[in-house]
């Protein structure tokens, strides 16, 4: 089988946080997960990346910076493939100035969640501020390395979007991307977290009349990932949506798990 251009790798299961929207695959099914692949498993991964033509790779997790071989890994990818676009997604919980630095003199990309702001801790099972992230985000910007910031919008951090949107853009982001809780990972088993469809269009229509920001951001519409066989009836009922075109997992992206299983996308089961 041969790797689309776009791959995601998920490098550990691992995670410090506890994100009960957390759409990772193996919440609902740990055998994804284990045994995870070492080193040289994931340099073999990347071999076969350059060999397959990816161009675009995304190491993430759980939380890829507990990793403590990361960096060989992502060395092996520059190697492999001088010219790759190369990012990193992470909760930025152990992102430091110093690994900032480390990561822009590789010219990886970083990416990362703002879970809440009154709902933080909550939205990501800790008992953390989100202070510190605001605070890297403005530093990263500083640097000239901003970091691209993903916003899940459920029940819990709903009315408090808009602000999340501008302490985002205030802060530096690179550009902010916005997206409704997806049934599926943990978050299968907390369908009271998702919005609805009316609650999700009143975010984006709220977004859209704030004031530029100057910052770019996107939309991404799914509340549930179509291309899973397994998604019970009644949540596709609810949620499929009637006008859905088919997504090119699989064809233009694909992702690797911890144990090195290939599927057509963050959400989807193996073949
Ligand atoms: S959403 Fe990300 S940060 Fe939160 S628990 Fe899942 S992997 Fe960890």
């Amino acid at each position: 089988m041969r790797y689309p251009r776009h791959m995601t790798l998920e490098l550990t299961a691992k995670c410090n946080f506890r994100c009960p929207y957390c759409y990772c695959v193996w919440h609902e099914y740990p055998v994804l997960a284990k045994p995870e692949l070492d080193t040289d498993g994931w340099k073999s991964v990347l071999d076969k990346c350059a060999a397959d033509g990816v161009r675009d790779i995304l190491f993430t997790g759980g939380e890829a910076l507990l990793r403590k071989d990361l960096f060989p890994i992502i060395d092996h990818a520059r190697r492999m493939i001088p010219d790759a676009s190369l990012s990193l997604f992470t909760n930025a919980s152990r992102l430091t100035e110093p690994l900032l630095k480390a990561f822009k003199r590789r010219r990886v990309h970083l990416a990362t969640s703002l879970q809440g702001l009154r709902t933080y801790g909550a939205m990501t099972g800790t008992r953390r501020s989100y202070k510190r992230l605001l605070a890297l985000l403005a530093r990263a910007a500083e640097l000239g390395w901003p970091i691209a910031v993903s916003l899940t919008i459920t029940k819990a951090n709903l009315h408090e979007a808009a602000d999340l949107f501008a302490a985002a853009a205030l802060s530096g982001a690179k550009s902010i991307q916005l997206g409704p809780t997806m049934a599926g990972g943990r978050a299968a088993t907390r369908n009271d977290l998702m919005v609805t469809r009316e609650e999700w269009a009143a975010v984006k229509k709220q977004i859209r009349a704030l004031p530029d920001g100057r910052v770019s951001y996107s939309f991404c519409d799914e509340f549930i990932c179509e291309c899973r066989s397994d998604t019970p009836s009644e949540l596709l009922k609810a949620w499929r949506d009637p006008d859905h075109t088919p997504c090119p997992a699989g064809k233009s992206f694909g992702v690797v798990g911890p144990n090195g299983t290939y599927r057509t996308c963050l959400h989807a089961l193996p073949a």
